[in-house]
């Protein structure tokens, strides 16, 4: 049998084109070495949550006098949050695994090699099998990069966010290289149940991709609690837990290597005259690459690596591939990213350093989260920012960049108002509940 569609890879770019292409009556083959649900499902965002979830309710409990709450010997059992974190990854994929199955697709587990390609078939090994389809989408994601430091291979004191993630004991003490998204959310899991932690950053700030205004309040506020955060700090060798930077040298029980991820293109080899940029591969904005039948979305293709940027760029790629009328597009300049640090950071849209860079001339608008009533109620202690960046010349919303629990939530809000290009006065005229954090965005205006 020859299938419309082989998807290499389970993860959110997958499932979600495997399930939109079998909805419209496609037939389609998945391949997925691991789980179904790939990293964000199984080693990342779910877990991560998961397990600072647990963190965030011990963290509450210890710091409830604030709010006239007198918790006495409050405890944690970090293997019992561990238990629950695989429960919940597991019903989830179960879950992804039962909407594939009631579309019909064909799931294959085991790892997935091109073997030929031409324009009008794609053949594809998987254990002793062989398959073909018309069309091949690669949503291979990405693992873990393991910087070029001395002393990282084979050390026992080194962890990757997989081996963190899949630790039944926490470290009596631990550094984090990396102070990314990855860091900071590690370095708030173990800082809030206790463990001493040291972040040691390349760069001049931590989250360097992010609006520093905001960035600032969350270093202040984990400097004062007790974080170690070391910036413009280069790891110059490791040896066992022993961490030599800028001439001095830190040492904890475990090193969380968190620099960033590449592009996993396992199994493409065949695919030689596929175009690659900087270890991703290159698409079009309809996630199509240079060869004809060939689509890739996703980490792979290195662009934004978020699980909803993968999945939207899923449904277009699919979109695209079935002829839908009209083609959809992907809004780039409006994907919201969410940084899961006590307190959240949230954001969509430019930040004043890419209007600057973009020459675009824009109004800066920010309020303390305090404007709110119900961020008062409920973050005692916290002041929180939001900040919009609006075009100086139609007053159209270009950017907002949040801290303060929870933005997460909201910041789908601003998100429509970036991706359609809402003035100020359109903004005017939403109604947010009261009261409600949200309504930050309207105080703002
Ligand atoms: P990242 O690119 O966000 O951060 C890596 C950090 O490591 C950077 O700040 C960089 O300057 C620093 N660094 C690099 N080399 C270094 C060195 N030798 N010494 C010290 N610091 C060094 O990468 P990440 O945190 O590993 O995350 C990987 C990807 O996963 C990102 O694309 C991220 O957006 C995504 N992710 C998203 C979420 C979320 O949406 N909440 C959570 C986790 C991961």
């Amino acid at each position: 049998m020859k299938y419309f569609l082989a998807i290499i890879g389970g993860g959110p770019a997958g499932y979600t084109a495997a399930e939109k292409a079998s909805k419209a009556g496609k037939d389609v083959i998945l391949f997925e070495q691991t789980a179904l649900g790939g990293t964000c499902l199984n080693v990342g965002c779910i877990p991560t949550k998961s397990l600072l979830y647990g963190a965030k309710q011990y963290y509450n409990a210890t710091h409830a006098q604030k709010y006239g709450v007198t918790a006495e010997h409050v405890a944690f059992d970090y293997a019992a949050m561990q238990k629950r974190k695989t429960i919940v990854v597991r019903k989830l994929v179960a879950g992804i695994k039962q909407r594939l199955n009631n579309e019909h697709c064909t799931l294959v587990s085991g790892a997935a090699k091109v073997l030929s390609r031409t324009d009008e078939t794609v053949a594809i090994q998987c254990g002793a099998e062989t398959y073909e389809a018309e069309n091949l989408l690669i949503c291979t994601g990405s693992t873990n990069f393991v910087p070029p430091i001395p002393g990282i291979q084979d050390n026992a004191a080194v962890w990757d966010s997989t081996d963190a993630l899949a630790a039944t004991e926490l470290p009596a003490s631990i550094i984090i290289v990396g102070g990314g998204v990855i860091g900071m959310e590690f370095a708030t899991l173990y800082h809030e149940l206790g463990v001493p932690v040291t972040v040691i950053e390349a760069m001049p700030t931590i989250l360097p991709n992010l609006d520093q205004e905001v960035v600032s309040i969350l270093l202040e506020k984990y400097r004062k609690a007790g974080i170690t955060i070391l910036t413009s700090t280069k790891v110059e060798s490791l040896d066992g837990g022993k961490v030599s930077a800028n001439g001095e040298v830190y040492e904890a029980e475990k090193v969380l290597v968190s620099v960033g991820r590449r592009a996993n293109l396992q199994g493409l080899e065949a695919l030689n005259d596929l175009e690659l940029y900087r270890g991703g591969i290159v698409i079009d904005e309809f996630c199509k690459t240079n060869l004809p039948n060939v689509y890739a979305c996703g980490d792979v293709t290195g662009k934004i690596m978020l699980a909803h940027v993968a999945s939207r760029q899923a449904e277009v790629c699919i979109g695209r591939m079935l002829k839908q009328i009209p083609l959809q597009r992907i809004a780039y300049n409006a994907v919201p990213s969410v940084v899961y640090t006590n307190p959240e950071i949230a954001s969509v849209g430019i930040t004043e350093q890419q209007a600057r860079d973009l020459n675009i001339e824009t109004e800066v608008r920010t309020l303390p989260m305090t404007f709110s009533g119900r961020f008062m109620a409920e973050n005692d202690g916290e002041t929180g920012l939001c900040k919009m960046l609006v075009d100086r010349k139609n007053q159209s919303v270009l950017g907002v960049h949040m801290i303060g629990n929870p933005c997460s939530e909201f910041v789908a809000a601003a998100s429509f108002a970036v991706r359609n290009g809402y003035t100020v006065a359109e903004m005017e005229q939403v109604i947010f509940p009261h009261p409600t954090v949200s309504e930050i965005l309207h105080e703002i205006l």
